[in-house]
């Protein structure tokens, strides 16, 4: 693709722009200056969407699983071969490092391909004994919704597993890192996938959400996104009857405790955090120190965070950006300033940068009062929180004490801690003395108000399965 900055809608296996010819400007978040535009799906686009995505449900779920999982293998490939023009649109539209977003790619090759390899084991029937058996089958056409933080990773989870299990799919990406939803799709295309399996539509996003799940055509909706939204969507979805995967927020805490090796856990810990300017699901947003090692873990902190090198995202030096939009700005802004006026003090940084674009320095609260906001609404940004605890327990009940139940870290090499903080933290996901990101290999849920269903590994395609169960009065014949 030669990448001009205007994106088109794919429908039906050809590319076209909105029906009622309006498109919305695209914004650099490097330097707030529009750059591109994407095209915005009418009435009529998403019913040619839902009328082409039903029509080729039976072609493609009787595609032997093997075709289906090869054709994902080789669009893996085709992306492959392209992630440096990728990376950099992804770049411009989202404010990551090329870096950050040659990263994000290679996720989403290893996701496509996984799906892919995948594909025809999980389509098996399978025994439960010998008169019962289980025959997996495609659960039909698929409404799926994509953030703009990890738009790249994330259609590619939204598509593949769907595409893998027989499903046609439907996505609206997020119109503000609208290239990455193209460039995925266009592998796919190149691939082969045949017209009508996989639609991209852009627009108003509610507009697009209740046209497409007022359908009954449609039969899962698939989000990733904030819990408001999340809900939202899942009461629309009631009155069909369609199945959710809803991957919603979090507020992630670490527990850092005594017998951690600080300096390590320190720079994990702010690696991780400030990847896309902190705005990812899974990103720490609250630390929680032992009392006894809070001051030297603090001012490690605080100098690590110093040294975050905020800049430009295409100048290799830079380690974080800009943030996405100048939405997350009013939001950091908003719960710095909260904080501050109940008593939290700023260790460093805690405000906007003054220079063009949506830059906000790496930002440390301590003497976070229990109220604040920040402590509650999921940061989504580079701000964190630190406080001590003082008994385990104490550190247990801090760490649940949000509604949001996504990802949890833990430092300690005491095999105790572990096992205990590990049956303890009410999250879908309890990580020790790592921090990554997720993999395809492996199921993501959350729990509490952090959604529910799996997305990812063997979980993730059974997600666009119905299960069938055959019982037979005799030794069953088929195999
Ligand atoms: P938002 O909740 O308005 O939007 C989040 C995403 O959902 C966007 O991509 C948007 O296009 C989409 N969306 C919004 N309303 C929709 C609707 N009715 N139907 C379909 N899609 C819809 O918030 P925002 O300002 O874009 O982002 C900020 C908040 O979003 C953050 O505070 C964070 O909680 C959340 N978020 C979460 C994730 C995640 O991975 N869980 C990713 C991005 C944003």
């Amino acid at each position: 693709m030669s990448d001009s900055g205007n994106y088109n809608l794919f429908i039906n296996g050809t590319w076209r722009s909105g029906g009622n010819g309006t498109d919305l400007a695209l914004i650099n978040p490097a330097t707030g200056q529009k750059f591109g535009h994407v095209a915005v799906a009418s009435a009529s686009d998403l019913d040619d969407a839902l009328k082409s995505a039903e029509d080729s449900l039976l072609r493609w779920s009787n595609t032997p699983a093997h075709e289906r999982g090869a054709l994902l293998v080789r669009a893996a490939q085709i992306l492959k071969g392209k992630i440096e023009p990728a990376a950099s649109a992804l770049s411009r539209e989202q404010g990551k490092t090329v870096a950050e977003a040659k990263g994000e790619y290679a996720r989403a090759v290893e996701t496509l391909e996984w799906n892919g390899i995948h594909a025809q084991e999980l389509s098996a029937r399978f025994s439960i004994d010998q008169k019962r058996m289980i025959v997996p089958e495609a659960i039909g056409v698929v409404a799926a919704f994509t953030p703009w933080n990890y738009p790249a990773v994330l259609n590619a989870r939204k598509l593949a597993a769907p595409i893998a299990a027989g499903c046609p799919v439907i996505l609206k990406a997020a119109e503000e890192t609208a290239s990455a939803g193209v460039y995925i799709m266009e592998a796919l295309e190149e691939a082969g996938i045949p017209a009508g399996v996989v639609g991209l539509v852009f627009g108003h996003p509610p507009t697009i959400s209740e046209h497409l799940l007022g359908s009954p055509v449609v039969r899962v909706l698939s989000f990733t996104g904030s819990t408001p939204v999340g809900k939202q969507l899942a009461k629309i979805a009631a009155t069909n009857l369609q199945r959710c995967v809803l991957e919603l927020g979090g507020h992630c805490p670490v527990v850092v405790f005594e017998d951690t090796d600080v300096p390590k856990a320190v720079s994990a810990i702010s690696e991780y955090k400030f990847e896309c300017a902190g705005q990812s699901c899974n990103a720490p947003s609250r630390i929680l120190v032992a009392q006894s090692i809070y001051e030297d873990f603090l001012a490690k902190l605080v100098h690590a965070s110093e040294r975050i090198r905020v800049g430009l995202p295409d100048d290799p030096e830079t380690d974080m950006g800009p943030m996405a939009n100048a939405r997350r700005i009013e939001a950091m802004e908003r719960l710095t300033k909260d904080a501050i006026n109940r008593g939290a003090r700023v260790e460093t940084g805690g405000k906007r940068l003054d220079r063009p674009g949506f830059y906000w320095a790496p930002t440390i609260l301590s003497n976070v009062h229990p109220e604040s906001q920040v402590l509650h609404e999921e940061p989504f940004g580079p701000v964190l929180t630190v406080e001590p605890f003082g008994t385990v327990e104490d550190a247990i009940e801090v760490a649940n004490s949000t509604e949001y139940g996504l990802a949890s870290y833990i430092f300690s090499d005491s095999p105790d801690i572990q096992k205990r903080m590990v049956r303890s933290l009410s999250t879908g996901t309890v990580s020790v003395n790592y921090l990554k990101g997720v993999s395809a290999d492996a199921p993501l849920g959350g729990i509490k108000q952090s959604g529910y269903g799996y997305e990812g590994g063997v979980e993730g395609v059974r997600s666009f399965q119905n299960l069938k169960l055959v019982n037979s009065a005799n030794v069953l014949a088929i195999d």
